[in-house]
């Protein structure tokens, strides 16, 4: 099996578009991708076929409803390499499946003086639940430096990892740099202090092989928008022993074992985490999504990926002025530049111009920013429906921005 990105392209229709007169090169992947025809068609066909609540009834829409929910949810266990699909939760995405972890287990498990490891260029996702958890428990937030070239500071790590540190959170890959963190050093390090680890793995899972077992965290989480999936549908991994030991945080329908005024039981995982009527179609998109990945021959995806990485990191690295942020090994996807004398905004207004669709700002870093000292870059993201014309429209298109500041 071969990587056919011109028959690729074809099976995401929103491709096939002109933004004013020119050809849409859509480089705003990190924020959210596109979506195949074959997971708009099992979304269509959820609600023209057998739309209906789950769980909760004995007739023949709810009961199709419900297997096909409840299969995605296998879909995703096998996608993650878990042990069971009732490691699975489903959540609203990367943010609510932080938020639940630090609403849940966290509030059980911090005490005052713990500390909570997270590194200095997490997504604000990765950041806030974790400061309003201190706020409420009077734990301490550390951070891990980033050196000089987007790499985490290893050492720093080891000397900030104690008998105190009772989490540790880290992105898979940055979302503002493309590097990938080395959590095959990092989770070990962890668990020698016998620290819980949380993988916010929202940049990693369209572009590498995840396998929970083998990382040996405890949760991971992801959104099913980056996975060529639907948005509003995310998934909590957790570690059977250590879910099943967590309190509920929302209370609602299906939640629950048996609930009366004198006190409520509650379901066991992953129910207990679902509260009221879920995002059915969601989840059902999202295993479609998966289906459609899958299916696809992944070394090739990564090399054509990866080719298109280094072409435009080689090309971009020839304009006079161009810095690109994240330059460590091993990155993949994503290259964040800064054009000496352009705000990123006017770079991403022109670029736009010339249909060339990329994302400006803090990337919901503003602390990974102020670390380098910006307040903004531009950003290109590839997935694996871009091609060489992309590439050359990004070119172009800076040439342009290149000629309008001279
Ligand atoms: N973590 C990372 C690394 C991200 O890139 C993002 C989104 O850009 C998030 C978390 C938040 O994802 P969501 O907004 O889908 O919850």
């Amino acid at each position: 099996m071969s990587f056919d990105v011109a028959l690729t392209r074809s099976q995401f229709p929103v491709l096939n578009q002109r933004v004013g007169k020119k050809r849409l090169a859509y480089l705003d992947n990190a924020a959210t991708t596109h979506k195949p025809q074959a997971v708009m068609s099992a979304v269509d066909r959820y609600y023209g076929e057998y739309n209906s609540n789950i769980h909760r009834a004995v007739h023949t829409l709810s009961q199709k409803a419900t297997e096909a929910y409840e299969s995605s949810r296998q879909r995703v266990a096998e996608f993650l390499g878990a042990d069971r699909p009732d490691e699975i939760v489903f959540t609203a995405g990367t943010t609510a499946g932080i938020n639940l972890v630090a609403n849940s287990w966290a509030d059980q498990h911090i005490q005052p003086g713990d500390e909570i490891l997270i590194s200095h260029l997490e997504h604000h996702s990765n950041i806030v639940p974790w400061q309003l958890l201190c706020e409420r428990r009077g734990c301490t937030l550390k951070v891990i430096p980033v050196l000089e070239d987007g790499q985490l500071d290893l050492s720093a790590y080891e000397q900030l990892l104690s008998e105190r540190t009772r989490l540790v959170a880290l992105s898979h890959v940055s979302n503002t740099l493309g590097v990938i963190t080395p959590l095959d050093v990092m989770i070990p390090k962890a668990k020698e202090w016998g620290a819980t680890v949380l993988i916010d793995g929202a940049q990693a899972v369209a572009h590498l092989p995840v396998n929970v077992t083998e990382l040996g965290c405890d949760f991971y989480v992801f959104s099913g928008h980056k996975l060529y999936g639907p948005t509003g549908i995310g998934v909590l991994w957790g570690r059977g022993e250590v879910l099943h030991g967590m309190p509920p945080w929302q209370g609602g329908g299906d939640m629950i074992e048996t609930v009366s005024f004198a006190g409520s039981t509650w379901a066991e995982p992953p129910a207990r985490f679902e509260a009221g009527t879920p995002n059915i179609v969601g989840a059902i998109g999202l295993a479609a999504a998966i289906d459609y990945f899958d299916a696809l021959d992944h070394a090739a995806v990564t090399a054509h990926e990866d080719a298109l990485l280094r072409q435009a990191t080689e090309a971009l690295l020839n304009i006079p002025g161009l810095r690109i942020l994240g330059t460590a090994e091993p990155k993949l996807s994503v290259i964040s530049f800064t054009l000496e004398g352009v705000h990123p905004h006017d770079i991403g207004m022109i670029l736009n111009k010339e249909g060339v669709a990329i994302r400006t700002g803090h990337h919901c870093t503003q602390p990974l920013m102020e670390r380098f000292g910006l307040d903004a870059t531009a950003r290109a993201s590839f997935a694996l429906y871009n091609d060489q014309e992309d590439v050359s429209a990004l070119l172009h298109g800076l040439e342009t921005v290149r000629r309008l500041f001279a």
